[in-house]
């Protein structure tokens, strides 16, 4: 079978990947001239690490990867402890796979590395398919043609793939802005930053940090509620005077991460409503491109992850009958990606709750059950997305 994954993001890479180690004949289609990814970090939990080890890659994850020891999530303008949860040794021995942060261009380099090389045509924009009986044509801008059996269009949150099939539709805007910047280890050196993930809360606004980069650089996203900057650029400079506006009366760790950043980007957050259904005919979708999500539950790139594993598995069972095993992939993984989405809106309310009551209520409720206990996630951490009976 002959597969054209459009798209060469964590999703298109690690599809590739999974699918050719399910013996189909895969080839990835990304727009840009060379595979890369922005500064910031990526947090990649233990239902989608399993799988990537599954590919070999444990001595490349091991090699850029940080295992952070717990999740900690704090109070914004005293510090006190919302909830600190186990991400270390107890998580792995637990769900079978450890918990990383990434630096994202080290995360696609090693998923890049990982496939033929003759298998990654970069500077392939797609701009038309034509569906066949029994097969798809790809059109590419630089005037090249690609037919395959199957089409996967893993190219992100503004899919071509998605708009062609299904027709335009643009991605709304959440809201949420966030500001991101990678701070080198010798400039917060005296903060004394432990290897966690932290998850400071406030009213309007929460912010995210922790090591990547093997502990050369901490990644910081600020995000806020905030309705007047819309665009959604990954290259849109900052000021990091404003963000520290935004952020005055937060604690020093905080203020004192920003402050410290050497520039920063700012973007608009965007999501998509529940798409009906993800195929038709001899194309698919997976990770955003189906299921853009905002990030507060820190999985889109691990549904995207799952996704590429649910395919190649249900495609190896099913070699001659493409349409059912894509049925069996819509049915089996859109619920779960569904969930997080909602799950993920749902967090941006509970993270950036104004003081009073509802905080009291979050905050009683994270130190007593803790929406990040084993216990608590292991409904996300010990799914197997290949395991697909
Ligand atoms: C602030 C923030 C923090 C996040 N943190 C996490 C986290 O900790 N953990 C996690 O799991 N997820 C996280 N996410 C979500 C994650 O970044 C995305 O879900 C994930 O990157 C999606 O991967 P993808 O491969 O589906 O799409 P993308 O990464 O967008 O890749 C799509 C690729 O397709 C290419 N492309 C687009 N159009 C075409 C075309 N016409 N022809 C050819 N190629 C094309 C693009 O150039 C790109 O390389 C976060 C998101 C944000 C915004």
């Amino acid at each position: 079978m002959r597969i054209a994954v459009i798209g060469g993001g964590i999703g298109g890479l690690s599809a590739a990947l999974q699918l050719l180690k399910a013996g189909l004949d895969v080839h990835v289609y990304e727009q840009a001239e060379r595979i890369a990814e922005i500064g910031a970090g990526i947090q990649i939990s233990p239902n989608a690490s399993r799988l990537l080890l599954r590919l070999d890659l444990k001595a490349a994850m091991d090699g850029v990867g940080i295992r952070p020891r717990a999740v900690h999530q704090r109070r914004w303008d005293n510090g006190h402890t919302l909830q600190f949860a186990p991400l270390g040794p107890e998580v792995e021995a637990t769900f079978g796979a450890p918990y990383y942060h990434f630096h994202r261009g080290d995360l696609v380099t090693l998923l890049a590395d990982a496939l033929p090389q003759e298998r990654l045509h970069v500077g392939h924009k797609l701009v038309a398919l034509d569906q066949k009986p029994n097969g798809v044509i790809a059109r590419f801008e630089n005037g090249v043609t690609a037919e395959s059996d199957l089409l996967v269009g893993a190219d992100g949150i503004h899919s071509r793939v998605r708009g062609l099939v299904f027709g335009p539709e643009k991605p709304r805007f959440t809201g949420c802005v966030a500001w991101r910047g990678l701070v080198p280890a010798e400039r917060i050196r005296h903060l004394d930053i432990e290897v966690v993930s932290h998850n400071w809360m406030g009213p309007g606004g929460h912010v995210v940090h922790y090591w990547v980069s093997g502990g050369r650089m901490m990644n910081v996203v600020c995000v806020v509620e905030h309705g007047d900057w819309t665009r959604e650029s990954w290259t849109d400079k900052g000021e990091v005077t404003d963000v520290l506006a935004r952020y005055e009366g937060w604690h020093p760790t905080v203020r004192g991460l920003i402050g410290a950043f050497p520039e920063t980007f700012i973007w608009a957050l965007h999501d998509r409503a529940e798409l009906p259904g993800w195929s038709a005919g001899r194309v698919t979708l997976l990770g955003d491109a189906c299921h853009p999500m905002l990030p507060m539950m820190a999985q889109g790139a691990a549904q995207a992850i799952e996704d590429g594993a649910a395919l190649a598995a249900l495609l190896k069972a099913m070699p001659d009958d493409i349409a059912g095993a894509l049925a069996r992939y819509e049915a089996f993984r859109k619920p779960r990606a569904t969930k997080l989405q909602q799950a993920s809106a749902a967090n941006r309310t509970r993270f950036h709750l104004p003081d009073g009551g509802a905080q009291r209520d979050r905050d009683s409720a994270l130190s007593t059950s803790g929406d990040r206990s084993i216990e608590n996630i292991r409904w996300l951490y010990a799914h197997d997305a290949a395991d697909v009976r």
